[in-house]
């Protein structure tokens, strides 16, 4: 069984059903079981700035599709959910990234595991805190904690707990 994190994130309304309907659509699949999932962030965008607040959250998961394989069905999801790629780092229905897959390093044309820029983003590792913080990111040295630790307060600042009753 292989054990992934994968980050989920949305900024086109309806948001939180986006969420749902991804983990919904995940959970469906007799070859994923979802094992924990960190609280909702409500995220300022990163990079271009002109677009809606993000909704932010991490699953945990386990497998048996091989990282090509769930990554495949993760795209499969976005374009249930009618994803367009317009804009790169652009506004998006639903936005589901491989962070974490057992202790695999893999960087091909399609694929780069662990996620590149995960241990520089806010928003993926204050959820990812939540549910892992012991987790060592796969070719790096540190733990989720702790690259936490050494991210800078700036980065910080405008991800907070989205109340889900909302
Ligand atoms: P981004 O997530 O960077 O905002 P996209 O979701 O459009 O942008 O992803 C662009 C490409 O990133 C995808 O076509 C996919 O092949 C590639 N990719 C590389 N590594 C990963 C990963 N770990 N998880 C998800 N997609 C990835
Ligand atoms: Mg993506």
């Amino acid at each position: 069984m292989n054990h992934v994190y994968i980050a989920l994130g949305t900024n086109i309304e309806p948001r939180n059903q986006h969420l749902k309907s991804a983990m919904e659509s995940l959970r469906a699949s007799e070859n994923i079981t979802i094992l924990n999932r960190s609280s909702i962030y409500q995220t300022a965008p990163v990079g271009y700035t002109d677009q809606d607040d993000f909704l932010n959250m991490v699953i945990e998961i386990e497998t048996t599709y091989a990282s090509e394989e769930l990554l495949a069905v993760c795209q499969q999801v976005e374009q249930e959910l009618g994803r367009k790629r317009e804009i790169r780092f652009g506004p998006r229905t639903i936005d589901l990234d491989i962070l974490v897959y057992n202790e695999e390093n893999k960087n091909s044309e399609h694929l780069s595991i662990p996620h590149p820029r995960m241990h520089e983003r806010g928003f993926v590792l204050i959820p990812l805190n939540e549910i892992a913080p012991e987790l060592i990111i796969p070719s790096t040295d540190k733990t989720v904690k702790e690259w936490l630790a050494e991210l800078p307060e700036q980065d910080k600042k405008d991800i907070n707990k989205w109340n889900e009753s909302e």
